[in-house]
């Protein structure tokens, strides 16, 4: 695609991003195909195609206006547009330039700002969060469903794990997962443990940034990172062999820091080191469990009175963003659980970071058709990876949603 940058950005510290991604598109159209909101809204503006052609115009001079600005919020950033494209267009990447740079352009109505800052104040509040969560899990019976229903219900806690190992990683703990899902963690931990490896988790509600850059406060979300890396730096030094993340979202985040950073004297390099020491807790369990020889391939012991019969729903962000295929499924079939079938495993259940509080409509559209595409062989379980993901699908579902490792480390 031939391209005409206005002299703002042909200076800009993103031209050459620009020029080579906006060259790349070949304007074929296959990535309409697996776009969710296309699917849904049947728009060529709310397609990938239609949205690079926009941001094209606007890089090209056209003004920021509430319609372009409207048709990129309601991308879910899902990248299956990016899976499906034969050029290897990286959409993701030109939709965060032109996001930032309409952002500038074109600020958002008191009401906007408002609700974005609440929500990322709200989220990483730490013990207020963790509080409210408590009280409404807790007192449930007296609550609205509208407010319940995307609460997990109390859990039996899981044991933590004392021992010392010589091996050790990092874990991200996150700011929502603490409070949403705290035996997700300990059940990593426990098994990783099993498995030979001690787990560091500073326990300090350190967003890893993406909330402050899904709700269009970059600024914030990078702050956030820094404080991060600063909080993990001195283990790094001290020999960790990896970072790990049991939340996709937050990983993809993390795998971007060398990016975010690479201009910024003192987190450049921590930033890269960061990015390639951060391994998704599948990746990690899959490798030591090749490492170790530990392939069961049999049924899960007949005393077990656990589910038997999983869905796994791949996270867009394991699936487009990190690249994971079928690492979780072979983990789960080595652990002697039955996978069931599942429809339309490419498309996005709406969850999206923050997407389902600031576009509930679509969010709650696709989230009824991920539940259903999900339960299509009968499951007694739904497993996922990402805490977002687990709660979007857990609103009003039928069959229990747990993160896989609980699983896993029911058995393994
Ligand atoms: S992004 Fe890729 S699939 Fe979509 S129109 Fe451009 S070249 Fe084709
Ligand atoms: S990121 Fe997802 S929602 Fe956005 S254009 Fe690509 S496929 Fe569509």
């Amino acid at each position: 695609m031939q391209t005409n940058l206005t002299q703002r950005f042909k200076e800009g510290r993103s031209a050459d991003a620009i020029e080579s991604i906006l060259r790349s598109c070949v304007h074929c159209g296959f990535c309409n195909a697996t776009c969710p909101t296309y699917q849904l809204l049947g728009d060529e503006l709310d397609g990938p195609r239609g949205r690079i052609y926009q941001m094209k115009q606007y890089f090209e001079g056209a003004p920021a206006n509430k319609e372009l600005q409207h048709h990129l919020d309601r991308c879910l950033t899902c990248r299956s547009c990016e899976t499906t494209c034969p050029s290897g267009v990286n959409y993701s990447r030109l939709l965060e330039i032109g996001r930032e740079a309409i952002e500038d352009d074109l600020p958002r109505s008191m009401p906007q700002r408002g609700l974005r800052w609440g929500i990322t104040w709200f989220l990483n509040s730490g013990w207020i969060f963790k509080l409210s969560i408590q009280i409404t899990q807790n007192l449930r019976w007296l609550l609205p469903n509208k407010i319940t229903a995307s609460i997990p219900q109390l859990k039996p806690k899981i044991a933590a794990v004392t021992a010392q190992h010589e091996r050790q990683v990092l874990m991200l703990s996150g700011c929502v997962q603490p409070a949403l899902a705290p035996n997700t963690n300990a059940a990593a931990k426990q098994l990783l443990h099993r498995l030979g490896l001690g787990v560091i988790e500073i326990n300090q509600n350190n967003c890893c940034g993406a909330v402050g850059m899904h709700t269009s406060q970059i600024e914030q979300g990078k702050a956030q990172a820094r404080r991060l890396i600063d909080v993990w730096w001195p283990k790094i030094e001290s020999g960790v062999e990896a970072i790990v993340f049991t939340a996709t979202g937050c990983g993809v985040s993390i795998k971007d820091y060398g990016n975010i950073f690479k201009d910024e004297p003192g987190y450049a390099q921590k930033g890269q080191t960061i990015s390639d020491l951060a391994l998704d807790l599948s990746e990690i369990v899959a490798k030591e469990m090749a490492g170790q020889n530990i392939t069961i391939n049999q049924p899960i012991n007949s005393s077990s009175t656990g589910p038997k019969r999983v869905a796994f729903h791949t996270p867009c962000t394991m699936q487009h963003a990190l690249g994971l295929k079928n690492v979780v499924e072979k983990i789960l079939i080595s652990a002697g659980y039955h996978l069931c079938q599942v429809a339309d495993s490419h498309l996005c259940c709406g969850s999206a970071g923050t997407y389902s509080i600031l576009q509930p409509e679509i969010s709650t559209q696709l989230q009824t058709n991920k539940q259903a595409a999900l339960t299509i062989d009968s499951p007694e379980v739904i497993a996922t990876a990402n805490i977002g993901c687990q709660l979007q699908i857990g609103r009003g579902a039928e069959v229990p949603v747990v993160h896989w490792i609980e699983l896993v480390n029911d058995v393994l």
